[in-house]
């Protein structure tokens, strides 16, 4: 089999035992099944939940707290016990591991996503695996990534992974609710997630993590956006990721024909870019942006909202309003402000009207990515 580069995401559920402790038992059964994948030559990068989940028990809490301060306490110290757990039985199978804590505002730092790029680069080049999990305890509500979901999409696209495996206790995606309508159907294979989908799906379907259904189905289709594979199911063995791999788990497949990976330039102005302005463009640029892939040329440009600088990003919106991409700009908008103004006061066109403005590698259309909706379930 060729190689991969494989993301796990693994649940609170799927870790701990309900009662604010780690489930040993379940903890192993996927240590092996990633040494077992390793073992064959695959990269390997683990996306744990269960922070929180394996935290609140030796926190004092009787149940996983409701209050803010309760959950980050119990993150910061569920986190340590579970690194630790990984630490040791990893260790038992050779395979070194490292933390890595994200927070939403090191993606949308532009330097600080190309380090977290890097590094684990580097981590994998060096045969060790990440476990990567939201730095829970200092992430505030504004400024999460979601969910562990999301998170396992959005690594899955940085380091351009062949497959994400979402794991949970649901064996696939089906046409309704499988728990409440017995005629329910899986879907063995998908090549795309359709809104009705997502719009049908259900939120938390343990008291213990914070996904559903829902989540899984945003970050599914986040993930093929990106140019990954994507399964979601439910598995147990220590083969269990050997066996997805081969096609044969109990889940769904989801699988665009034509995938192409997103260069980390592109991801970052199409998701985590902070966005500093709006200009509006004539109905000839939009044609030429969207249809044509073109760059944006100033003459394009019919108005500018907001002030930014050369080199911000801003949202690109068409002649009848609606958005349509956003780019990094190559103009500050007073300058372009200025260039709009001598356009309109000149009968000749002196200046030249064809400069880019936006270029064509870093305009990014809409359609691609569709984050706004993927990220509104914000909890820890
Ligand atoms: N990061 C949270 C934790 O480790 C879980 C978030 C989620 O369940 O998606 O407890």
């Amino acid at each position: 089999m060729r190689k991969q580069r494989i993301v796990v995401k693994i649940g609170s559920s799927s870790l701990t035992n309900g009662k604010g402790e780690i489930d040993l038992v379940k903890l192993v059964d996927h240590v092996e099944a990633l040494a077992n994948l390793r073992q064959e030559g695959h990269e390997v990068l683990l996306v744990s939940s269960g922070a929180v989940a394996a935290g609140f028990k030796e926190l004092g809490y009787p149940a996983r707290p409701v209050t803010l301060k309760g959950k980050q306490a119990a993150a910061a110290l569920g986190q340590s016990l579970l690194i630790k757990a990984y630490i040791e039985e990893f260790k038992a199978r050779d395979v070194s591991v490292a933390q890595i804590l994200l927070t939403r505002p090191d993606f949308s730092n532009q330097a600080q996503y190309k380090n977290a790029f890097d590094t684990i680069s580097e981590l994998l080049a060096r045969g060790v695996m990440p476990i990567i999990n939201e730095n829970d305890t200092v992430s505030t509500e504004e400024l999460k990534f979601g969910d562990n979901d999301m998170l396992s999409a959005l690594v899955s696209g940085l380091v351009h992974a062949d497959e994400l495996i979402i794991l949970t206790d649901v064996n696939g995606i089906y046409d309704s609710n499988p728990s409440t309508n017995p005629d329910a159907t899986k879907f063995n294979h998908l090549s795309e997630i359709e809104d009705h989908m997502i719009e049908n799906a259900g939120g938390a379907g343990s008291s213990a993590g914070t996904g559903g259904m829902r989540s899984k189905l945003l970050a599914a289709r986040t993930a093929l956006n990106l140019g990954v594979t994507v399964f979601i199911g439910k598995e147990i063995g220590s083969y269990k990721l050997l066996r997805i791999l081969s096609g044969h788990g109990d889940g769904t497949y989801v699988k665009r024909e034509k995938a192409s990976s997103v260069t980390i330039n592109r991801q970052w102005i199409g998701m985590h870019s902070h966005i500093s302005g709006q200009i509006y463009v004539d109905e000839g640029a939009e044609r030429a942006i969207v249809s044509n892939g073109k760059s944006l040329l100033h003459g394009g440009i019919e108005r500018v909202e907001g002030t930014f600088k050369e080199g911000d990003v801003v949202e690109v919106h068409g002649a009848e309003g609606d958005l349509l991409g956003r780019g990094k700009i190559a103009y500050s908008s007073a300058s372009l402000e200025h260039m709009i103004g001598t356009r309109r006061n000149e009968w000749r066109m002196e200046s030249p009207t064809f400069e880019e403005v936006i270029h064509r590698n870093h305009l990014v259309m809409e359609v691609a990515y569709r984050t706004k909706s993927d990220r509104n379930s914000s909890q820890l």
